[in-house]
């Protein structure tokens, strides 16, 4: 029977009853939001947060104990996690705490991060370590001992949360871009092999006013930081997590209420003849060509970039 706790919206059909939710980071931000929704819509959640200040220093079991509350208060179902994803210890342990509570793991939100600023040169190999840990090695780490209980249940959703920062650049932040892009290529593949057994696996791109997105400053009044809510965000994230979702290996952005695929695709390009060895001047000569950006494909994996040109 579907159970919807707290604020009834009317209409929705977007149901987590019966299911568990893994949200990591979910004590503050986004994360917060993405465990309300998914425990009003009926999800026991696991709300998993370090409690750590934006650079991943210190710990506070306050942070997640707070979203518990929460959550409970208006009925749901939620449990309390303070492990950090950065080992695979912490994952495992994650990924304990909703089987000894719930006896499963439908869908995890793979969320937790950290923020720094440091001009490419200044990057030391510590800033650059840490931020790779938190964000890819922790979405590796939390998502790995998932996708086992998943694939034994013959069901699964992901859903990791990537940047537009690592799809697109973001200035001065090297490392958390890489990191983030290093998402993008985890969400593939968790897609591809996870397909043979009913679990999805998508990326987030998401823009939202929460402490992370205000360290440089308060963005003006009306602007489209402003204007980023982070209960935007969390409609799509929450419907990727869903039994209704249907896409898998794809990614989404969403900027202040406007929702849209971002995608990694391949032109047409300049076919040199067969068998010839083209030089670096047929590349000159060829530029507009092999720098054009359609017509274009999608490829859903390396044979299929293969295939489209066989
Ligand atoms: P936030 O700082 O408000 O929340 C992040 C939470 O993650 C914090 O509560 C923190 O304690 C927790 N966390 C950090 N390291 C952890 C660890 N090792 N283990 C467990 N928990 C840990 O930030 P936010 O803006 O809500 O960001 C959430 C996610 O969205 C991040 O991955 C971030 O990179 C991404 N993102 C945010 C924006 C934005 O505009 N806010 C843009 C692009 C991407």
């Amino acid at each position: 029977m579907r159970r919807l706790v707290g604020e009834d919206k009317g209409g929705e059909v977007i149901d987590f009853t019966d299911q568990v939710a893994i949200v990591s980071g979910a004590g503050r931000g986004l994360g917060r939001h993405y465990a309300l929704d998914l425990a009003r819509r009926g999800a026991s959640v696991v709300v998993n947060d370090l409690g750590c200040a934006m650079d991943g220093e210190g710990a506070d079991r306050s942070i997640a104990d707070q979203v518990v509350d929460e959550i409970r208060s208006t009925g749901g179902t939620a449990v309390a996690s303070y492990e950090s994803v950065e080992s695979p210890e912490g994952g495992q342990a994650i990924v304990q705490t909703a089987l000894d509570n719930f006896g499963r793991v439908d869908c995890v939100v793979s969320n937790a991060g950290i923020w720094g600023m440091a001009p490419f040169d200044e990057i030391t190999p510590e800033q650059w370590q840490r931020m790779i840990n938190t964000h890819l090695n922790g979405g590796f780490y939390l998502s790995q001992p998932a996708f086992k209980v998943m694939k034994n249940q013959g069901y699964g959703r992901f859903v990791f949360i990537s940047s537009s920062g690592g799809a697109f650049g973001i200035y001065p932040s090297t490392h958390y871009a890489a990191a983030k892009a290093g998402i993008l290529g985890l969400t593939n593949n968790v897609a591809i092999e996870g397909a043979r057994y009913g679990i999805l696996a998508n990326a987030v791109l998401p823009f939202a006013i929460t402490r992370m997105a205000t360290a440089t400053g308060e963005p003006e009044e009306g602007s489209l930081l402003a204007l980023s809510r982070p209960e935007l965000v969390a409609a799509l994230t929450v419907y990727l997590a869903s039994r209704a979702c249907t896409s898998s290996h794809q990614n989404f952005s969403s900027l202040a209420g406007r929702y849209a695929r971002v995608f990694i695709g391949v032109a047409d390009g300049w076919i040199s003849e067969p068998g010839s060895t083209p030089t670096a001047d047929d590349i000159l000569a060829q530029l507009e060509k092999v720098s054009a950006t359609a017509p274009f494909s999608i490829p859903g994996s390396i044979v299929e970039e293969m295939d489209v040109v066989a």
